[in-house]
């Protein structure tokens, strides 16, 4: 037996006991006649000493590990002299008589313990010694632990969950697809799903009624810190249901990670349509934890001779309250900040809220105190605040996407945007279509087989851009964690919205012909959604990057830089493909 106890275990109340652990050596300390290891496992750290005079045989042993050495202890526990109250099992220690060295270690290339010494290259180069640190694996076991939730709460609820192909067609979410040549078809590719979408409506065409998967996707696309090229999706969809079916059932399921993962009692969601999201937020995944809402100054400061705002589009504003002590330096450099080219506004004006309620602007000589008082009212601004506005000269939008990075910046500064505290909500009626410049057309908004919603069927054919879908999003701390809608399950409307996509009847029968063809035979009405796994984490782990959480990410290149993925591949096996690679440099 390798081992009767785990390197977290021990307390007080075991002293006396004689115990085998097996663990790996973090650290040594030689005190004279006296050395002490920390030895690690999943489960902890247990100090392990040595004495000269007790063992001498043993000491000599211990003096020559090194660190990372996977070693077996036996020994008594017993109460420390100085204990360590950061440690579990800080107020023991195990006597060593007994010491089995089970495989040494070369030297680590960083330090495997919370504040590790490795930059990121490093630490992703060697994974497995990244793992080993606590606070990368406590990732990980919260990962776990939510997708355990996840299925136990769907499993009450009666769903089923399946497994769907990895190897498919291109699917409908509209990035790049990845593609896996096949051997035995020649000139063919499979497409790695980049989401399970059409097979679970197809599941629900089956009968299936409640499916769910917690599964992987894939899209090509160029990576932030919150994408990755392959991702977890718990992937759900429901028969016989409407939109508050669905966002009911899924709110229950927050609620109950939220409970059981976080202690948290999560309040009744809030839902806030698409058109106020933006209109407030300047964005359709709002950050709630804070307020700071836009406020839109078209009528309050056009008119008076400042041509910026005379010839503005939009004009919008926040307060930011208790912010009229920024200095002229910060002032400049929130300015820096807008006009840098990823937010691209021409400037900033703001205006200070004094002791006294006078408003003081940076663009005094075109306002007379009494709109710089109407200004004030419009902002519900008190002495000590900030007044930022920001606008646009060609699109209400731009402006509130500018607005919208102002106002989260204003947030980090001034402390709102707290780890700790979430703040969740539903976004609803988001547009069927949006416009794309790229392709000169209207694009899905979410994905071609969105419902739209009833009472705006008409418009399909006399003004589509402002169809609403009956598409959702929940959306926590600023980040879309999860999103779906209810679908078309009449051939005849679903013909119609790929005809407004720009699909002819051919080319749609191409694509999704089988779909279109399944639902022919009886499909029943039906709605789902899918969450990212990997977001839903990292939110609950507080971390900044969802690489953080899933155990081999990769890199911004979209690089396994551990595995050398991707790689070039041998000739004989390009072959074998009829695949032919000519790489111009
Ligand atoms: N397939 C959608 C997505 O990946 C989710 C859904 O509509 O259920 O975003």
């Amino acid at each position: 037996m390798y081992r009767n106890t785990t390197c977290g275990e021990l307390r007080l109340s075991d002293v006396n006991k004689t115990v085998t652990l097996a663990g790996w050596v973090q650290r040594i300390r030689k005190m004279g006649g006296m050395t002490f290891v920390d030895l690690r496992d999943r489960y902890g750290i247990t100090q392990l000493a040595f004495n000269q005079e007790v063992n001498k045989d043993v000491f000599e042993q211990a003096n020559r590990l090194g660190r990372e050495f996977v070693v077996q202890a036996t020994g008594v526990v017993e109460e420390r002299y100085s204990k360590n109250s950061n440690l579990p099992t800080g107020d023991i220690e195990i006597n060593v008589t007994e010491l089995h060295v089970l495989n040494e270690a070369v030297t680590p290339p960083f330090t495997i313990e919370d504040e590790s010494d490795g930059g990121d290259d490093l630490r992703m180069k060697y994974r497995y010694l990244d793992l080993r640190r606590q606070c990368v694996r406590k990732n990980l076991e919260l990962r776990h632990k939510m997708a355990f939730e996840v299925r136990r709460y769907l499993d009450e609820q009666g769903f089923l969950e399946v497994e769907t192909p990895v190897l498919v067609n291109s699917t409908p979410e509209g990035a790049r697809d990845f593609v896996v040549p096949s051997r035995m078809n020649p000139g063919q590719f499979y497409a790695l799903p980049q989401s399970p979408q059409i097979l679970k409506q197809l599941l629900m065409v089956a009968g299936f009624d409640r499916y769910f998967q917690i599964v992987k996707c894939f899209r090509d696309e160029d990576l932030r810190a919150d994408r990755q090229p392959e991702f977890t999706q718990i992937d759900c969809e429901m028969s016989f249901v409407e939109q508050e079916d669905i966002l009911n059932m899924f709110e229950g399921m927050s609620r109950h990670l939220f409970k059981v993962i976080k202690g948290i009692d999560l309040p009744k969601l809030p839902r806030m349509t698409w058109a106020d999201a933006m209109k407030y937020y300047g964005s359709d995944k709002p950050d709630t934890r804070f307020g700071m809402r836009f406020v839109e100054l078209m009528d309050v400061l056009k008119g008076y001779g400042f041509s910026v705002f005379d010839n503005a589009a939009y004009i919008g504003g926040i307060c930011a309250q208790g912010a009229a002590s920024y200095t002229r330096k910060q002032l400049d450099q929130l300015t820096e900040f807008v006009k840098r080219p990823q937010i691209g506004a021409k400037g900033l004006v703001y205006a200070r809220v004094e002791a006294d309620g006078t408003v003081k602007s940076s663009v005094d000589k075109f306002y007379t105190q009494d709109v710089l008082q109407q200004l004030k009212a419009a902002m519900q601004a008190e002495p000590g605040d900030l007044i930022l506005i920001i606008c646009d000269d060609d699109d209400e939008m731009k402006g509130r996407k500018k607005l919208c990075e102002l106002r989260l910046e204003m947030g980090n500064q001034l402390g709102l945007r707290d780890r700790n505290k979430y703040s969740c909500l539903w976004v609803i009626d988001f547009p069927m279509y949006e416009w794309s410049d790229e392709e000169q057309r209207l694009m899905a908004m979410h994905h071609p087989f969105t419902s739209p919603k009833p009472e705006d069927i008409p418009l399909l054919d006399t003004n589509p851009a402002a169809v609403r879908a009956n598409a959702y999003d929940m959306v926590i701390n600023g980040v879309e964690v999860g999103g779906g809608s209810i679908r078309i399950h009449d051939a005849k409307l679903q013909q119609k919205v790929f005809e407004i996509l720009g699909f002819t009847p051919e080319q749609a029968q191409r694509k999704f012909g089988f779909l279109m063809n399944a639902f022919k035979f009886g499909a029943p009405p039906h709605g789902g959604l899918a969450y990212g796994l990997d977001r839903f984490v990292s939110l609950f782990a507080g971390l900044d990057s969802i690489r953080d959480c899933i155990a081999f990410p990769k890199n911004n290149q979209g690089r396994d830089v551990m595995l050398g993925a991707p790689g070039i591949i041998d000739q004989e096996q390009l072959d074998e493909l009829q695949i032919k690679v000519d790489l111009k440099d």
